[in-house]
């Protein structure tokens, strides 16, 4: 694989760490020995409805919650103190709320060394359900919807605790996502309330499953959900991007091509397969709530879902089991899912900021400038182009960290979608910015 800007990674800056090991080294450490044990112990709580049993040491979300707060202290003893633990929590009412509940969200926070503000977060839900959304008692083992989802939370918190990344990582372990996304509203609330500038939020629902209802058994792709123009795009925005361009090139969107691209390049036998959609249709998840405060968000989750364990009475019906036991997740397949999450976010946090301020010029000419706002701490840029209907950013040019434009010549504007993306002196680069509002971070 071609390195990134040799010549230039001889100069560093000066506060750069090159510590960091190859991406593929810190995947490796992700266990399934440690995947399985989350997910036994979530399971072991017998219900993590939103609205079951708080008190109680041993069944119901509160002593879920405590557990997951003791993982991450935890974790957090084994790397000095590095995560910073904490329970940001609303009361809710609504539809799926009859009485007033504390929807409490716990989350470790992993300061950044050099860019504290910009944060790359992931999340999983903690909560489960049965066939009955409102039923707070009977067994919902959630193994895969979605402790499995917080096992990922878990063991990247595990894994890339024992690294220092430029930006700030955010672990987080969700509830009240099956009653209407209130942890996904508390967390992105927090996170303004702390004034981050959220890069990504990773959401991670449903990610241990390989046999599809299809029929088909599938552990090597993944789907990764993206909005095509922002939730908070404003009308003038709209029309803007109607005209010139911009539909399919969301931040979230980008986030998920930046996703396909470290796995092609860093993964084995993990195929990331975007699909520009915000979710599934007509379903959702707690990525919409990050989207809705105006963050960049993804939504992970397995290739072939099977409907019979999710949101199910545990019971036998015409032979059929239903019911989110643990004997229903694949390891293996987890294990890889959360690698990906790993690399995304140690890729992410590692490079420096998605440039600001980018934008194009060249409208009758046959040439195309790319100009952007320089970004602290890059040791260069790439300026990139692609066909209008290709999904993957495909053509680019490397650019010195003083430049903040560059002349393409012969490229007509016209026939080409660009963006910019920025370089950290040890070869990371930051997800690929497209130019104007639709597109910018
Ligand atoms: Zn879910």
């Amino acid at each position: 694989m071609k390195h990134f800007l040799p010549a230039l990674a001889l100069a560093l800056a000066p506060g750069w760490a090159l510590a960091l090991p190859p991406l593929e080294d810190i995947a490796a450490q992700v266990s399934e020995a440690e995947l399985h044990g989350t997910i036994t112990r979530l399971v072991g709580f017998g219900t993590r409805h939103t609205l079951s049993d708080t008190a109680s040491e041993t069944r119901g979300i509160g002593a879920a919650r405590r557990w997951v707060q003791s993982r991450f202290h935890a974790i957090s003893r084994d790397c000095g103190g590095c995560l910073q633990v904490a329970t940001p929590s609303q009361v809710f009412s609504g539809p799926r709320i009859p009485n007033p509940t504390e929807v409490m969200d716990v989350v470790a926070i992993q300061r950044g060394s050099e860019d504290p503000n910009r944060v790359v977060v992931i999340t999983g839900h903690l909560d489960s359900r049965v066939s009955d959304v409102m039923d707070a008692t009977s067994d919902a083992p959630g193994a895969n919807d979605d402790a499995s989802g917080v096992a990922a939370v878990i063991e990247a918190a595990r894994v890339l605790s024992k690294q220092k990344f430029r930006a700030t990582l955010v672990f987080a372990a969700l509830s009240g996502e099956e009653q209407g996304l209130y942890g996904g509203k508390v967390l992105a609330e927090y996170a303004k309330a702390q004034g981050w500038q959220v890069e990504a939020n990773l959401n991670n629902d449903i990610i241990g499953n390989s046999h599809g209802a299809d029929g088909v058994h599938d552990n090597s792709t993944v789907r990764v959900f993206s909005e095509g123009t922002k939730a908070t795009e404003t009308p003038q925005q709209a029309n803007r991007r109607r005209y010139n361009g911009g539909e399919v090139d969301s931040p979230s969107r980008n986030i998920a091509r930046f996703i396909e691209r470290l796995a092609q390049r860093h993964l084995t036998n993990l195929k990331v397969q975007m699909v520009y959609r915000t979710d599934r249709y007509g379903r959702g998840g707690d990525q919409v709530e990050f989207l809705n405060a105006g963050f960049p968000a993804v939504r992970i989750t397995e290739a072939h879902e099977d409907y019979t364990r999710q949101h199910q009475d545990l019971r036998t019906e015409n032979g059929v089991r239903y019911g989110d036991t643990i004997d229903g997740v694949d390891f293996t397949y987890l294990a890889q899912m959360t690698r990906l999450n790993v690399i995304a976010m140690a890729g992410m946090a590692q490079a420096p900021a998605p440039p600001k301020g980018v934008a194009i010029e060249g409208a009758v000419t046959p040439h195309t400038t790319v100009k952007w706002q320089a970004v602290p701490g890059a040791a260069g840029y790439r300026v990139w182009w692609r066909g209008t209907t290709e999904p993957q950013w495909r053509n680019s040019r490397e650019v010195p960290a003083n430049a903040t434009q560059v002349q393409l010549r012969n490229v007509v504007i016209d026939d080409w979608f660009f963006g910019v993306s920025a370089v950290s002196p040890d070869g990371f680069e930051s997800p690929v910015v497209f130019p104007g509002d639709a597109g910018s971070f």
